[in-house]
C-alpha cells in the first residue's frame, strides 16, 4: 500500500474521529436537560448523527477501517502495540455509536452483519468492561469447591439456589445466590451444556437486601431496577464471561450507596437520584463506579 493511501486513510479516521467526539456529549445532554425532541439544537445533533453514520458505513472509511485491524493484528507484539489498540478502541467507540445511532433513527439501516458492536467505555486509563481473565473459566462440577472457598475468604455470601428447600441438586440452568448484607442480593442464572460443562450466566436479577422475590422477577425499586440492567449491557457485550468475572465486579458493589461516582463525584445522580450503578474496570485502579449518564460522557 502507498504512503499516500495511508495517510489518505488516517486523515479519513481523523475527521471520523473529532465529529464523533463532537457528538459524545449529545446523549447527555438529552438525558440531562429538559428541551423537547424537536428543539433546533437535538434536531442538528440527529442530522450530524445520520451524516456521521453515513461517512462511517461509506466504502472507503470501511476499508480504512479493516486495514487497521490488519495492521493491528499483525503488529500486536511490537512497539506500535499501545497506538493500535488506541485506534480499535477508537474503532469499537465507532460502533458503539452506530449501533446506538441506529436506534435513535429507525430510518436508517442496521449495521453490517460484520461490523463488531462491542460496548468499552470511553476513557483514557485502560478502562474496560471486566477484568482480563487470567484463570480458566468455572465449569459446573467446580461450582461447590468454588462457593466454598469465596464464603470463606469474602464478607459478602455465594449460595446454590434451587427450588426446592433442602435439595443440593445442581439444576441446569443453575441458579445461585449472591448477598452483600444490608446492601443487596443477586441471583445469578447460568446454563452449560453436558459436552463443554463451562458456566455461562445468561442473566443476573439485584433485589433490595429485605425483598423476598423470585430469581425470575423484578425489583420493586429503582436503583436494583437499574443496576440489573446495566449488568445486563455487560453480559449482553461479553455473553461468554466467566463466573468468577461476575462474581469480581458483584463484589464491587459492596459500596453501592456510600461510593461516589469517579466522573461527577456525587454519590446521587442529578436526574434520577440513583448512586453509582455502574463499574468499570481501569487496569490502573480496579473497579471505578459511575452513574450511567456519567460512563457514557
Ligand atoms: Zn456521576
Amino acid at each position: 500500500m502507498s504512503v499516500d493511501s495511508l495517510s489518505q486513510m488516517i486523515s479519513l479516521l481523523s475527521d471520523v474521529h473529532s465529529r464523533l467526539q463532537g457528538l459524545r456529549n449529545a446523549p447527555a445532554a438529552l438525558l440531562k436537560t429538559s428541551i423537547s425532541f424537536s428543539s433546533p439544537t437535538i434536531r442538528n445533533d440527529f442530522e450530524k448523527a445520520k451524516l456521521l453514520t453515513e461517512t462511517i458505513r461509506s466504502d472507503s472509511v470501511q476499508a480504512a477501517l479493516q486495514t487497521a485491524a490488519q495492521s493491528a493484528a499483525t503488529h500486536s507484539q511490537d512497539k506500535l502495540d499501545l497506538n493500535i489498540r488506541r485506534e480499535i478502541r477508537k474503532r469499537r467507540r465507532v460502533s458503539l455509536f452506530l449501533s446506538r445511532s441506529s436506534v435513535l433513527n429507525s430510518n436508517s439501516r442496521p449495521p453490517s452483519p460484520g461490523s463488531p458492536q462491542p460496548y468499552v467505555p470511553h476513557d483514557h486509563r485502560n478502562a474496560s468492561l471486566f477484568p482480563s481473565d487470567v484463570i480458566p473459566p468455572l465449569q459446573c462440577h467446580d461450582l461447590p469447591d468454588y462457593i466454598r472457598e469465596f464464603n470463606r475468604t469474602h464478607s459478602s455470601r455465594l449460595h446454590i439456589w434451587t427450588r426446592v428447600r433442602g435439595s443440593t441438586q445442581l439444576g441446569n440452568p443453575a441458579v445461585v445466590r449472591f448477598t452483600i448484607r444490608d446492601v443487596l442480593v443477586c441471583y445469578i442464572t447460568m446454563e452449560y451444556s453436558t459436552s463443554e460443562s463451562v458456566l455461562v450466566t445468561e442473566s443476573i436479577a439485584a433485589f433490595g437486601p429485605r425483598e423476598k422475590k423470585s430469581p425470575h422477577s423484578q425489583s420493586d425499586y429503582l436503583v436494583y431496577q437499574t443496576l440489573s440492567q446495566q449488568i445486563a449491557r455487560m453480559l449482553q457485550s461479553h455473553p461468554r464471561v466467566s463466573f468468577q468475572s461476575i462474581m469480581n465486579l458483584l463484589c464491587a458493589y459492596e459500596g453501592l450507596f456510600i461510593e461516589r461516582c469517579a466522573t461527577c463525584e456525587r454519590v446521587l445522580s442529578a436526574e434520577g437520584h440513583v448512586p453509582p450503578v455502574a463499574r468499570v474496570w481501569m487496569r490502573e485502579g480496579g473497579w471505578e463506579a459511575r452513574h450511567i449518564s456519567c460512563a457514557q460522557v
